[in-house]
């Protein structure tokens, strides 16, 4: 356990000095030896408007300087109990879309080869399903799907297959993900067609709308969640426009009466007993983001989800 990497001591050393890493956790070459791997996707090539999330990993690292040690509900120390560190980012193509898949694929690839459990940070919703194609490699994988949108849309502009709006279909038609064992949760606002969500229910998604977690709330909507997904692995997904942009404004496609933050925290805590292969938070865009907060609800996130995975991982040893 002492040899696991540790955050830069900011009683020591300020937070806003030195360079930026995700948790302030050393910057490592390679995954090998780490339990969770944090890693930036700098890549919004599927953004369908407002372009800006290949720059959400910088920010949120220097936002997530102002995580600490421990989660003060669960009393998890992440950094005690798992070897974590921030492998950087995957290399991008930011001018071209099939090479940007392959490549995040590919460096995605080389992260779980090493056994160590993926944390990204995108970048818009579409790389997800690079990532799917790298972790679901031993079959389809159930998903936790939190979001406003159903991202299960077919084509855009034409024939496109490949952009934000359609990474679920794709990842289903590719067999990555089990969709009878996938759940969405917060989907809202206005669509294209009245049917719009009808494909996702024909393959069996449990879309849970807005509407409907609060009318039930987080325990029992994420009960549901976990007993959806049961014991398999299970990839775990954060757009953060699922928050209301009242506390996160700083994304490409806002759709007011979202989740609270609050909400939000309360919800991935109750992700403890799933079994997690992996998990990213997307769609953070600073060119739309005001004063850094959303980057800020990004790193939050992310340390939400690393405290759940942790205490997994620390589980398994013990
Ligand atoms: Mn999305
Ligand atoms: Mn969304």
């Amino acid at each position: 356990m002492t040899d696991f990497h540790q955050p830069v001591d900011a009683s020591l050393v300020p937070r806003f000095a030195g360079h930026a890493t995700f948790m302030r956790l050393p910057a490592v070459a390679t995954a090998q030896g780490l339990d969770i791997a944090l890693i930036g996707i700098p890549w919004d090539g599927g953004t369908t408007n407002r372009a800006g999330a290949r720059h959400g990993p910088r920010e949120v690292r220097s936002m997530s300087s102002l995580m600490r040690r421990a989660h003060h509900v669960s009393g998890v120390a992440p950094f005690s109990i798992a070897n974590v560190a921030d492998v950087g980012d995957l290399q991008v193509n930011p001018i071209n879309l099939t090479d940007g898949l392959a490549l995040i694929q590919r460096g995605m690839t080389d992260i779980v080869a090493t056994g160590a459990i993926p944390l990204s940070v995108g970048g818009d919703h579409l790389t997800t399903l690079p990532v799917l194609r790298a972790v679901a490699t031993g079959g389809p994988v159930g998903l936790i799907h939190f979001d406003a949108h159903s991202d299960t849309n077919d084509t855009y502009f034409g024939d496109n297959p490949y952009t934000h709006g359609t990474p679920f279909r794709r990842g289903i038609e590719e067999g990555l993900i089990d969709p009878k064992r996938m759940v969405q949760i917060g989907i809202r606002g206005s669509v294209y067609d009245p049917t719009e969500h009808d494909w996702a229910r024909e393959q069996g998604i449990r879309v849970i709308y807005m509407e409907e977690f609060i009318q039930r709330g987080a325990a029992s909507v994420m009960e549901e969640a976990r007993s959806i997904v049961g014991d398999g692995a299970t990839y775990v997904t954060f757009d953060v426009d699922s928050i209301d942009p009242s506390m996160a404004p700083g994304t490409g496609t806002p759709e007011i009466g979202g989740f609270t933050t609050r909400e939000a925290q309360e919800m991935l805590r109750l992700l403890a007993g799933v079994n997690i292969v992996g998990a990213d938070v997307v769609e953070v865009a600073p060119p739309f983001d005001v004063g850094g907060m959303t980057a800020l609800v990004g790193a939050t996130m992310m340390f939400e989800l690393l405290c759940v995975m942790a205490d997994m991982i620390d589980a398994r040893r013990r």
